[in-house]
């Protein structure tokens, strides 16, 4: 029996209240608190006392996944953020030299605020994210925001207070309009943030719709999370934790597969009584879990710790679905891992584990022009070349149309590799650049 617990959230002005953080040394706090004025923090009292080894500290991983250092900000960032806070400047200029910095992290890669939003009737659509002819993302408002923040999070724009950095649909559920008019659309996905930090009121909301008379060509639901990861007893003790799990049932029994799309960075986030009990509490609502996960560096970039990983997950009857790249945003300078040693790990992850664990795909990069693997590494007539494959394409007609760069021991981004052979595009990019012109046109022509 798994005993409830009551959910204790720590933010940025909350250091003194975690009773293990006070081993470290008020430089070490003070420079924490530096960090955390710029990209977003918070943790809770579940990950603090059962998921970090406060022996390990500072090298343990989930330390590094959830507390934000001095190293993940740029120096010259950090300098100005530290100044700022030695000499007690005022809240509203400590927020405007935050968002000054923000600004400067790329905080939308991948096109997602300029080619990614649907237009209806000439207009964007805020809220959801189109990209993939079958999927369909939607960001339910209050969605947006986690049980703890991850440090690399490439979403860590929507938890930082600025309303135009942010993605979010309010309940009015314009978006149930457009899904019901694109019959191509199979997949909806609802992601954030964590959309089961909702309430089931809240989620219903969303979802209930989709199981109506209208969308019979919605065929999967996804819900993206890190809750049985952060906060497994979501799914165990929590108030409507029961009630979630029925609402669950009643997707399943519509007829429609629910994904239950789980964020794992580390074996550890598996390994506790109330997570394996969430996992199969799941699982008994028809519900399936895939995982995925990006490589980061000081977390999970070593082939053991993935391989242990898949091993504990497939176990559980979790599906292991992505290995991701980090993405080049936030505190990627810190946690990036060049492409051709992310390939090594993956191969030899990859090698150790049987068929069932192979569902695993990657490494893959969501770039602008879509996900894009690295097959491989090879020398074709004498060049050294990486083999990329597109798994998804903003047109579909690019999947898995093998193309090659030059290859890079330090590249990390598709953004940082050159044609091979000689050629000065790859083969998407004129039809890409066609594609975002038009886009930006017909919002253009319209505005007038
Ligand atoms: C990854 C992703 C999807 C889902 O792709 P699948 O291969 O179907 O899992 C959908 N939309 C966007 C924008 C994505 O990045």
């Amino acid at each position: 029996m798994i005993s409830p617990r009551k959910l204790k959230i720590f933010g940025k002005r909350d250091f003194d209240k975690i009773p293990q953080l006070q081993k470290l040394s008020n430089d070490e706090k003070f420079s924490i608190k530096v960090a955390s004025h710029v990209l977003p923090f918070r943790t809770n009292n579940y990950v603090v006392d059962e998921l970090i080894d406060w022996n390990k500290v500072p090298d343990d991983p989930m330390f590094k996944l959830t507390f934000i250092n001095s190293d993940m900000l740029l120096p010259e960032h950090y300098d100005t953020m530290y100044r700022a806070l030695k000499n007690n400047y005022p809240p509203e200029k400590i927020k405007a030299i935050a968002n000054e910095i923000r600004f400067e992290l790329n905080p939308h890669p991948a096109g997602q605020l300029s080619a990614n939003l649907p237009l209806v009737n000439g207009e964007i659509m805020n809220g959801i994210q189109h990209k993939y002819r079958e999927t369909v993302l939607v960001f339910p408002s209050a969605g947006q925001t986690c049980h703890a923040f991850c440090s690399f999070c490439f979403r860590w724009a929507q938890f930082v207070g600025i309303d135009t950095l942010k993605f979010a649909t309010d309940e009015s559920n314009k978006f149930l309009e457009y899904i019901k008019n694109h019959k191509e659309v199979t997949d909806v996905l609802f992601t954030g943030g964590d959309p089961l930090i909702m309430t089931v009121q809240k989620l219903k909301i969303y979802i209930e719709p989709l199981l109506k008379p209208g969308f019979e060509h919605i065929q999967n639901i996804r819900i993206g999370t890190k809750s049985i990861s952060y906060w497994p007893y979501r799914f165990v003790t929590d108030k409507d934790s029961d009630e979630l799990l029925k609402f669950f049932e009643k997707i399943v029994s519509s007829g429609k597969h629910l994904a239950i799309m789980g964020h794992f960075n580390h074996w550890v986030e598996l390994s506790t009584d109330v997570a394996k009990e969430a996992v199969k509490r799941i699982r008994n609502t028809g519900a399936e879990i895939r995982s995925q996960s990006p490589l980061i560096k000081f977390i999970n970039d070593d082939s053991e710790v993935w391989a242990r990983m898949w091993k504990e997950q497939v176990k559980m009857g979790i599906i292991p679905y992505y290995f991701f790249i980090a993405r080049n945003t936030g505190a990627q300078h810190y946690f990036k891992i060049p492409l051709a040693k992310a390939f090594t790990i993956y191969r030899n992850a990859y090698k150790k584990v049987s068929g069932l664990i192979r569902t695993v795909r990657g490494p893959s990069m969501s770039a602008t022009p879509g996900k894009v693997a690295i097959e491989g590494i090879t020398e074709i007539y004498g060049e050294k070349v990486f083999v990329l494959n597109f798994i998804q394409a903003r047109n579909p007609a690019w999947v898995k149309r093998p193309f090659f760069a030059t290859f890079d021991e330090t590249a990390a981004w598709l953004d940082d590799l050159t044609p091979a052979f000689g050629s000065d595009k790859f083969f998407y990019e004129d039809e890409l650049e066609r594609m975002i012109n038009r886009k930006f046109e017909s919002v253009k022509a319209e505005a007038i």
